[in-house]
């Protein structure tokens, strides 16, 4: 712990001491095991290799100036897991075990949940894959649950900082009535193609339209959309976003500041009306967009004229941040201590 440079950490991976792990055999869950590799051995013909089935999850654990730990909603990971895995016909792990698993990897590792003052968490990665010899195409005998964890760094190093997003119509992450609204590798893999290409562009991520008209705004590639018009805290409702956890919890947060929250479709060309726009997720809590550029019709829409972020987003991200650090009121009962 001593050698690590805390703040200059990126979203990256650096081995910890332990991992935690749990198999479902015979119709059943066994018990949490401990691990210290960080390999896994599987049967090369498991599901997960061949038919992806595989989904997976991400949370923090943040050090608060009070020295104990806290983690954010991990119940609202352990459910959304759960219908992961209902979306693609693997066993569900119990939330309680869940829970369990998530305490444990944490208190384990420790020495790796960054200092207070360093701005960076330790992002925990639970994961569940397909096992066993098989090639025919159907769900798994059996399979695994595992959580490993990874000190990451501030995501906003310079300072809250917004970039610009692209919508790229020839590219879809999920279809209409697909596995959109799950947490699954697929999804990623599908979206890798048009991230790149935004990317080598200088966007910092893609804005998916709805897959089916190309007619409303969906969700970026890792993290939901919002935007703010007046009072309103306005975000995409559709078939193919995936319920995200943080977006949940600013709508509440926005709510409570007096803003109204409309959750529904958001046609494209509304973009043009709102005062300030953002991508939310667990990794930034709160990603400021200054521009979007619509590149196959050639349409540019400027959110931040003046390049900062709006006094909303950051009312909302300095709000939401000072929950998960302890440094405001946990009113909805949102984080768990780990002792
Ligand atoms: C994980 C994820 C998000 C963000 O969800 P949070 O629970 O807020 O971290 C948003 N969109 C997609 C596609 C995701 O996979």
């Amino acid at each position: 712990m001593e050698n690590i440079n805390w703040s200059d950490l990126a979203f990256g991976y650096m081995k910890t001491d332990y991992n935690v792990r749990c198999y479902y055999r015979d119709g059943k869950w066994g018990e949490l095991e401990v691990s210290s590799s960080e390999i896994i051995n599987i049967h090369m013909a498991a599901t997960c290799l061949h038919y992806g089935q595989e989904s997976f999850e991400g949370l923090k654990a943040f050090r608060g100036k009070d020295g104990k730990i806290r983690v954010f909603r991990m119940d609202e990971n352990g459910k959304r897991m759960q219908a992961s895995s209902r979306g693609i016909k693997m066993a569900e792990l119990p939330l309680e075990r869940f829970e369990e698993a998530v305490r444990k990897v944490v208190k384990l590792n420790e020495r790796f949940v960054p200092p207070y003052e360093s701005g960076a968490a330790l992002y925990i990665r639970p994961l569940m894959i397909g096992l066993g010899a098989q090639v025919g195409v159907k769900p798994a005998p059996e399979y695994m649950f595992m959580i490993f964890v990874t000190p990451v760094g501030p995501y906003f190093k310079g300072g809250f900082q917004p970039s610009k997003v692209c919508i790229m119509r020839e590219y879809d992450r999920a279809a209409p009535q697909g596995t959109g609204t799950i947490k699954v590798g697929g999804n990623y893999a599908a979206s890798l193609v048009a991230g790149e290409k935004a990317k080598e562009q200088g966007y910092a991520a893609v804005l998916y339209l709805d897959p089916k008209e190309k007619k409303y705004l969906d969700e970026c590639g890792p993290a939901n959309f919002f935007g703010i018009r007046g009072n309103s805290y306005i975000t995409p409702q559709s078939h193919s976003i995936l319920p995200s956890i943080t977006n949940k919890s600013l709508q509440q947060l926005a709510e409570d500041m007096g803003l109204t929250v409309e959750r529904r479709p958001v046609p494209v060309e509304e973009i043009a009306t709102f005062d300030e726009a953002a991508e939310c997720g667990t990794a930034a809590v709160i990603a400021p967009i200054s521009q979007i550029d619509d590149l196959d019709i050639n349409k540019s829409y400027v959110i931040a004229k003046d390049g900062k972020p709006g006094s909303v987003c950051e009312k909302l991200y300095n709000k939401l941040r000072g929950i998960q650090y302890g440094d405001e009121p946990d009113t909805y009962g949102w984080v768990s201590i780990i002792d």
